[in-house]
Order: C-alpha cells, then sequence, then structure tokens
C-alpha cells in the first residue's frame, strides 16, 4: 500500500458511510480496517489475523456495504460465524453501520431461532445473511436459501469454527457459493486446517496481520481486571479513590465515550475533561496544558489525540476500554513512568477479550496481574485514613482555629453536650457523601458475582485446540471426560445416544458444535462423549426442557441427523423443567451483556458503600 491509511475519508467510502461513522464516534480507522478496507474495495480475497475487539466486524462490514446493490434484495454477501451470538452481534452492527442505506436488511440466521420466522424473512429478501454453519447448510438442503447473487462470503473467527467441528461444513457450504466471488477470512491464529481452507477457497488473498509491538518500559506496573458483577464505571470511580493517584489517563475508543465518561466523572466530582480528535488544536493544548499544571486530574482521551502526550504527572493510565492492538496499547502505558518515574497501568478487559490480553502480554514480554476491584471495605479504610490524616493536619497546620473553638464551647454549654459528642456528630456529618462504614453483605454478594463461573474461553481455547482426545488400546477415540473442578459445570448429567458414530466421521469437536449452537446448551454444560461405530453417547444436563430435545432430535452432525434419544429410555417431560437446561441467552461463549452505568445526580467520589 502507498501511504499509511490515518483516517477514514481516505478510505474509498461512500457520505453515507463516513457520515455514520462520525455519528458513531469514531475518530480513525483501527489497524486491521486500515489495512483490510481498501483490498476488500479493491475486489481482493483476504486472510486476516485478528481476534475479536480489533473493529474487524467493521473492516469487513463497511467494504461489503459499499458494495451492495440495495435494489437488489436477494443475499450479496454471506457471513460464517462460530456461534449464534456472534451471529447476532455482527447482523447488529452491519444494521447500525447501514443505517444510512434506506432499504437495508441483513437477516441472522442460527440453530434454536424459529425455522419459520427464518423462513418468512428469507421470502421477504435481505442483503446479507449472516449464521451459523449448521444453520446454512440446512437452509441451502433445504433450498431455503439461494446463494446464487452472492459476491462475498466471510468467514469470521475461523479457528473458533474449527474448534467446533465446524470446517467441514464451512468447506461444504463454501462449495454451494458462485466460483466468481470475494472470500475473506478472520482467524485469531492460523492452524494448518485453516490455511488448507484458505488454501482451497481463496484466490491470491492479501494477508493482513496486526502488527505486534515489543518492549515496554518496566516502571511500570501492569494489571488488568477481568470485567464481571460490576459496572466499569463504578469500578473505575473505585481505583479512583483507592489508588495513590495523581494524574489519570483514561483511554475510550470513541470520541462520543471520551465526553461521556468525562462528564460522568466531573458529576462525580473530579476535575475532569476529555481530549479527542473533534477539538480546536487551541483547546486541545489548552486541556493539556491544565492536566500539567494540577488545573485536571483526570483526561479521558483516544487513542489519536493522546499520540505523543508528556505529561509527567500521569501516575496512572486506565485503559478503560482494550486497545484495538498491541502497538496501542504500548503506546498508551508510555504516557505514565516518564522521565525516570513508575507509573501503573491498569487494562478492563471483557472475557472476550482475553485473547487480545494474551497477545498484548506475548508482545510485550509481560504478565499482567490480575486485580479484583476495590471492596467497600478497602474504600470505608481508605477514606477513614485519610479522614484521621486530615484531622492531625489541620490540627498541626496553620489554621487559625479559634472561631471554631469558640463555637464548640457555644454548643457544649447551649446544649449541654460533650464536645466529645459534638466530634462525633461531625464526624458523621463529614461522611455523609462519603461513608466511612460499609455493607459487608454487599462485599460478599459482589465476591460472588464477580467469580468466573467458567474457565475464560482462551484457556479453554488453549486447552481443546490440542487434540482433546484419547488413543484408547481398541482404537476407539474419546473426549477426555470434564473434570469437574473450576470451569466445569457441576449440573447433574444424564446420559443420551446419539446415532452419529466413527463411521459416519463424527468427532468430540462436531457433536458439542453441534448441541451447543444448534440447540443452545452451552458447551460447559456438555459433559463426556464416547464414539462408537455407529452411535455415540453423550452427558447432558438433567432436566432438558422437551422443545429442546425434539429439536436436538433434528440437528444433524456431519450430515445426519443426531436422532438423540436418553440412553435409560425415557423422555424429557414436555413442560419446561428449571432452568437448567434451557438455551444458553447469550453466554454460550462467556459474553456478558455489559449493562449501562447508571447515571447519578448528585455528584459522588465513588459509590456508596
Ligand atoms: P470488533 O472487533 O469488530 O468486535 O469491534 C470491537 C468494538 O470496537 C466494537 O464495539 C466497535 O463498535 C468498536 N469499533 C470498531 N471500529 C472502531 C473505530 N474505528 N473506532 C472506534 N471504535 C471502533
Amino acid at each position: 500500500m502507498s501511504s499509511p491509511i490515518e483516517a477514514f475519508d481516505q478510505l474509498a467510502l461512500s457520505p453515507p458511510l463516513l457520515a455514520t461513522l462520525v455519528e458513531l464516534g469514531y475518530e480513525a480507522p483501527t489497524p486491521i480496517q486500515a489495512a483490510t478496507i481498501p483490498y476488500l474495495l479493491d475486489g481482493h480475497d483476504v486472510l486476516g489475523q485478528a481476534q475479536t475487539g480489533t473493529g474487524k466486524t467493521a473492516a469487513f462490514a463497511l467494504p461489503i456495504l459499499e458494495k451492495l446493490n440495495l435494489a437488489d434484495r436477494q443475499p450479496q454477501a454471506l457471513v460464517l460465524t462460530p456461534t449464534r451470538e456472534l451471529a447476532i452481534q455482527v447482523a447488529e452492527a452491519f444494521q447500525g453501520y447501514a443505517r444510512h442505506l434506506p432499504g437495508f436488511h441483513v437477516l441472522p440466521i442460527y440453530g434454536g431461532q424459529s425455522m419459520s420466522i427464518q423462513l418468512r424473512t428469507l421470502r421477504r429478501g435481505a442483503h446479507v445473511v449472516v449464521g451459523t454453519p449448521g444453520r446454512v447448510m440446512d437452509h441451502l438442503r433445504r433450498e431455503t436459501l439461494s446463494l446464487t447473487a452472492l459476491r462475498t462470503v466471510v468467514l469470521d473467527e475461523a479457528d473458533e469454527m474449527l474448534r467446533m467441528g465446524f470446517i467441514d461444513d464451512v468447506d461444504w457450504i463454501l462449495e454451494q457459493t458462485p466460483a466468481e466471488k470475494q472470500v475473506a477470512l478472520f482467524s485469531a491464529t492460523m492452524p494448518e486446517p485453516i490455511r488448507r481452507v484458505a488454501h482451497r477457497h481463496l484466490r491470491d488473498p492479501k494477508e493482513v496481520k496486526i502488527r505486534t509491538s515489543t518492549a515496554t518500559v518496566s516502571t511500570v506496573r501492569q494489571r488488568y481486571w477481568r470485567v464481571s458483577g460490576l459496572h466499569k464505571l463504578d469500578v473505575l470511580t473505585r481505583i479512583l479513590e483507592v489508588e495513590d493517584v495523581d494524574a489519570v489517563l483514561i483511554f475510550v475508543r470513541t470520541k462520543t465515550e471520551t465526553t461521556e465518561l468525562a462528564e460522568r466523572l466531573e458529576a462525580r466530582g473530579h476535575a475532569c475533561a476529555a481530549l479527542h480528535g473533534d477539538m480546536t488544536q487551541a483547546l486541545r493544548e489548552k486541556t493539556i496544558e491544565q492536566f500539567k499544571g494540577g488545573g485536571l486530574d483526570i483526561v479521558v482521551a483516544t487513542d489519536v489525540a493522546a499520540r505523543g502526550l508528556d505529561v509527567l504527572r500521569i501516575s496512572h493510565v486506565i485503559n478503560y476500554d482494550i486497545p484495538y492492538d498491541t502497538e496501542a496499547y504500548v503506546h498508551r502505558i508510555g504516557r505514565t513512568a516518564r522521565a525516570g518515574r513508575t507509573g501503573d497501568a491498569i487494562l478492563f478487559v471483557a472475557p472476550r477479550e482475553m485473547r487480545m490480553l494474551r497477545a498484548i502480554e506475548k508482545a510485550t514480554r509481560q504478565t499482567l496481574e490480575p486485580m479484583q476491584p476495590p471492596t467497600r471495605a478497602a474504600i470505608a479504610d481508605r477514606r477513614l485514613t485519610q479522614f484521621k490524616q486530615q484531622i492531625s493536619e489541620i490540627l498541626a497546620g496553620q489554621q487559625d482555629l479559634d472561631f471554631f473553638y469558640q463555637v464548640i464551647g457555644e454548643i457544649e454549654q447551649e446544649q449541654e453536650i460533650s464536645a466529645h459528642d459534638i466530634a462525633a456528630a461531625l464526624t458523621w456529618l463529614a461522611q455523609r457523601d462519603r461513608p466511612f462504614q460499609h455493607d459487608e453483605k454487599a462485599d460478599l454478594k459482589e465476591l460472588e458475582a464477580a467469580r468466573p463461573e467458567r474457565e475464560p474461553r482462551d484457556s479453554r481455547d488453549s486447552r481443546d485446540s490440542r487434540d482433546s482426545r484419547d488413543s484408547r488400546p481398541d482404537g476407539r477415540r474419546e473426549r477426555r471426560p470434564r473434570e469437574s473442578g473450576r470451569g466445569a459445570s457441576d449440573l447433574d448429567k444424564v446420559r443420551y445416544r446419539i446415532e452419529v458414530g466413527r463411521e459416519h466421521g463424527a468427532t468430540p469437536q462436531n457433536i458439542v458444535g453441534a448441541i451447543a449452537n444448534e440447540a443452545g446448551i452451552d458447551s460447559q454444560n456438555i459433559g463426556r462423549i464416547e464414539i462408537f461405530e455407529d452411535y455415540s453417547t453423550v452427558d447432558l444436563p438433567d432436566g432438558m426442557p422437551a422443545e429442546i430435545f425434539q429439536h436436538l432430535r433434528r440437528v444433524r452432525v456431519r450430515q445426519h441427523p443426531m436422532n438423540i434419544s436418553r440412553l435409560d429410555g425415557q423422555e424429557p417431560a414436555r413442560k419446561r423443567a428449571g432452568s437448567r437446561a434451557q438455551p444458553a441467552t447469550g453466554d454460550n461463549d462467556n459474553r456478558p451483556v455489559e449493562r449501562k452505568p447508571a447515571q447519578r445526580r448528585t455528584p459522588k467520589p465513588a459509590d456508596d458503600l
């Protein structure tokens, strides 16, 4: 490529899309977007090594939208994703980026959702289809999905599809697509089977990899908090209260977020301002000067705006949103510990972003320390210590307290109470907005909520990406029973029989993939799998609702219906039996739905204790 792309308007995107990006507050393309979008717009195939959080969805969605013929309501692009959650997320992203493209339709299709709804929507027409391999195959076989007008295929998170046993299905689907098409394959890792798919289906692909940067400053203490249980804003305010902070630089992703977060922190009593690329040069300089001089304690910035920022006072860099690549991370944390000082860097990382954390650790050759959000007890302690210290400082200082001694004397006399009682009342008054006592029960509840229920997805990845099957003396291969310790489900299990076995080419991965994805049972709740010649057995949580059971009977593994039945011959009850085996709504892959932080009206430094 000739010159590096630094702004969206350097990309050949049309005004409606550029307007959307401005409205979304995107300041600049992320590295994967800058590298991929021009290739896709030029019609090249792309082999992209990028994980969630790098902005890869927009990297393929924007060129697809750019090239779409809105007058033709046949699917022109197909995106295959490993999970239903990702399918929904990608479809929502398309809808968001297409907000100024009237009449645009995207259709997510995935297992577990009513077939009739999908059929109705398919009949109405969709420009883009986003789906999981199993359901897409179903529609292709039933001929309810036509791919004749298809121009682009995207394989999203290809390594996850491999891990879940879908890669042959992906291969089959690609066989059904027109020969003349563009293919973009994205994968966090590039194991051999993925390279083979790429080799078979991509034509002279442009390889795109996000750069990795090495070396960080060893004087920066690096920690991360795996976001769970609490709102990010609450944890941020607790950190600001408990840590020894001087000046704090907080990084977020968009311009809009810089102002929103700055306003929220200001409302909580912090001297805070936003710093983003849309501010005039004069205003930016003024903000930086105030930050340097102590007029501001916190600046909330985007990567672009904080480029080269040199403020010695910065004691903490907080990565409120994870950066798009390791290079950005290294740059961000380099804003602290300047001129021989020490500094702290804290990263908020959502469970689905754990891979980026590992990439950061690899690139920086340093391990980030996990941290827990400060507890209410810690905050209360800190406040009390500060209060006591303030009192001794005031008494030891130059303050003229004569008038106040007189006031206390008057109260003592008029109300006949001791100075001791007055001091207690005053202490109570002083801590009304910042309580010195905490609610222990609330702390315990929070600890409970923050405890990861399962292993983070990436650590499962590493376990599962190794061949998790044992070679048995009789030549049979079986999945190692899932351990009942950390990360494994401890629900009661029932053994089921499915009518696909070794002779059909079934593997533990594609059985887990089919059940997890198509019936919406969390893969962590799928127990031991044994594969025999013409059937297999699988342990699933007790209490499976009859609807799910009926659906599972029809789900296919390697093109063969599972025809699942209970080994003990019983049929699941018709009524929904509790929530145990309900479809995993949204957390099949550990992605938490982030709730919007509640806005406060009264300024408060941190949350109530
Ligand atoms: P993805 O890696 O596609 O899952 O995107 C991660 C997040 O980054 C999503 O919340 C996007 O809305 C956001 N995002 C994508 N591109 C940009 C950009 N250029 N600037 C700011 N945020 C972005």
